[in-house]
């Protein structure tokens, strides 16, 4: 069993290298300093402590949060395998311009359509609105989907199936659906405005925020081809979304090829 060598929260592996990783003094379970600061206590059941040790200190989570660079923000796998990047999305300090905003919109801005492996995707999640906006939580998702279509000898009807092959979500400031444990951290609030128990406000104006992460090596490369009526297709897509209490969601979405 190498459960123990992944990290509880992302589910991905844990490095070697201590200084990395932050046991809970209560129960011992790893987390990557990151999660387990991000998270804000033990995720394990039951324990929820709210100091580790790292590197042979005791660490309170909030003042691990304040020392760490939270514009790391890991990843959680809701598909895939875990230790398949992407991991940790670094956002910049959000830039402001307090300019009205036409309706209320997110815009996904991507630097580059396409990207290596081996190699960061940059882009800026772009709110704006033209009054101040209160909202659950602020998010990027990413999504891998191979689709084949098979020419029936039989009809002319094709079959069409889609699987999604890898799903990660990084929720860069508010809650975590499903999770009322998860808390909101200090660091992130910042990036979107002031936060309010679970909501909290973006205000008035255009609002950017430069994100970059990075695509492993072994990242499913995009495939488009067909041949005697079979079609292949492997496709990445990115989502932002907003979440609105009581409204719909803003959200954009924009394609990323994976060379
Ligand atoms: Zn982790
Ligand atoms: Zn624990």
């Amino acid at each position: 069993m190498n459960e123990s060598l992944r990290c509880p929260y992302c589910r991905s592996e844990l490095p070697r290298q201590s200084l990395e990783v932050a046991s809970c003094l209560r129960c011992s379970t790893r987390h990557h300093k990151h999660c387990v600061a991000a998270h804000g206590a033990c995720t394990i059941l039951g324990c929820e402590a709210r100091v580790v040790l790292l590197g042979g200190k005791r660490f309170n989570l909030d003042e691990l949060a304040g020392q760490l660079d939270l514009g790391a923000i890991p990843f959680r796998v809701h598909d895939g395998l875990p230790e398949q990047e992407p991991r940790f999305l670094r956002v910049e300090d959000a830039i402001d311009d307090s300019g009205k905003g036409g309706r209320a919109r997110v815009e996904l801005v991507l630097k580059q359509s396409s990207v290596k492996r081996g190699q960061r995707v940059r882009g800026s999640v772009i709110v704006n609105t033209p009054k101040a906006l209160i909202v659950q939580r602020a998010g990027l998702s990413l999504e891998t989907r191979v689709e084949t279509q098979l020419a029936s000898t039989h009809s002319r009807r094709a079959t069409r199936r889609k699987t999604k092959v890898i799903q990660r979500e990084v929720v860069f400031a508010g809650q975590r659906r499903g999770n009322a444990g998860a808390r909101l951290v200090d660091g992130v609030y910042k990036m979107l405005g002031k936060a309010s128990d679970r909501l909290m406000t973006i205000p008035a104006g255009r609002r950017e925020y430069p994100f970059s992460f990075h695509i492993d090596l072994a990242f499913a490369a995009s495939v488009h081809h067909s041949h005697g009526g079979e079609e292949d297709h492997v496709e990445t897509e990115l989502t932002a979304r907003v979440v609105i209490p009581f409204g719909q969601d803003l959200t954009d979405r924009q394609a990323l090829t994976i060379l």
